[in-house]
């Protein structure tokens, strides 16, 4: 893949992002005719204050995550509301928000999500807006760790954001790692992999490709497309080639 031989490319912003809804109950809001083409988000002068974090299952878009929770408080972490039930581990408004089929579908009825998707098929995730406004008016820089679907409903509402995906070394390897974390069966890998595929052929519509292939190089990257300054790895927190995932059992 060519991500795997220029790590950091920042990449021209894609118009095709923008032409696409996930859904047709959720009109994408189009630019007035006739207005200006908004400037490369990578061009804009400035610590970048939102960004979109995107890439296929098993990636390990959570480790890197949490590596940023970790070693980067200051940057700010969108909790998402999902329909899924908690793994073991997971802490109901820090991991995410749990909310049933009503309540979220009530979200979505009230506009209170900046996108939302359902995730392989499955079940539906979104990001409450209110909590990304505030943080971005108090200028606290703030990520989303969200899907493809989802980061075209952003990159469609809010185009100064900088969007990034973080693709794996290789095909095989993320085969491995999502085997390799054995929290799913046969035929959810085969679910996931399908939409991986997808989300893969889908890179070059990002600002800039980082290739996880160790964890705190992978966040470092991250954070200095962010508009930050990355800092040494502290000893007690050790290497991580391997990610463990959004929690320690996962490896979105
Ligand atoms: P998991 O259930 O394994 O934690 O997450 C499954 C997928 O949902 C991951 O690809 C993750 O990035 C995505 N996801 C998590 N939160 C959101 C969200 O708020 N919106 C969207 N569109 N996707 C999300």
């Amino acid at each position: 893949m060519s991500a795997a031989s220029a790590p950091t490319s920042p990449r021209p912003s894609s118009r095709g992002l923008a032409d696409i809804s996930a859904h047709p109950s959720e009109p994408t809001p189009h630019a007035p005719e006739g207005a200006a083409e908004p400037a490369s988000p990578s061009t804009l002068p400035g610590p970048a204050r939102l960004t979109v974090l995107a890439g296929p299952t098993a990636v390990g878009k959570g480790t890197v995550s949490a590596d940023i929770r970790a070693r980067y408080p200051e940057v700010w972490l969108s909790v998402s509301a999902t329909t899924r039930d908690p793994r073991p581990g997971e802490v109901d408004g820090v991991h995410y928000l749990f909310v049933g089929p009503d309540e979220f579908a009530r979200m979505v009825a009230d506009r209170e999500l900046l996108e939302w998707a359902v995730v392989h098929g499955r079940n539906s995730y979104g990001t409450p807006r209110r909590a990304v406004e505030e943080k971005l008016a108090a200028g606290v820089p703030a990520l989303l760790e969200i899907d493809l679907q989802g980061a075209r409903q952003v990159r469609a509402s809010m185009p100064e954001a900088r969007f990034v995906f973080l693709a794996p070394p290789s095909w095989d390897e993320l085969v491995r790692r999502l085997v390799g974390r054995g929290t799913e069966d046969a035929e959810e890998r085969e679910r996931r992999l399908t939409t991986a595929r997808v989300e893969l052929a889908a890179e070059s519509e990002f600002d800039h490709v980082i290739v996880n292939d160790e964890v705190h190089r992978a966040t470092d990257e991250l954070v200095r497309v962010m508009g930050l300054e990355p800092r040494p790895v502290d000893a007690t927190q050790g290497a991580g080639p391997v990610p463990t995932g959004r929690t320690e059992q996962h490896t979105e």
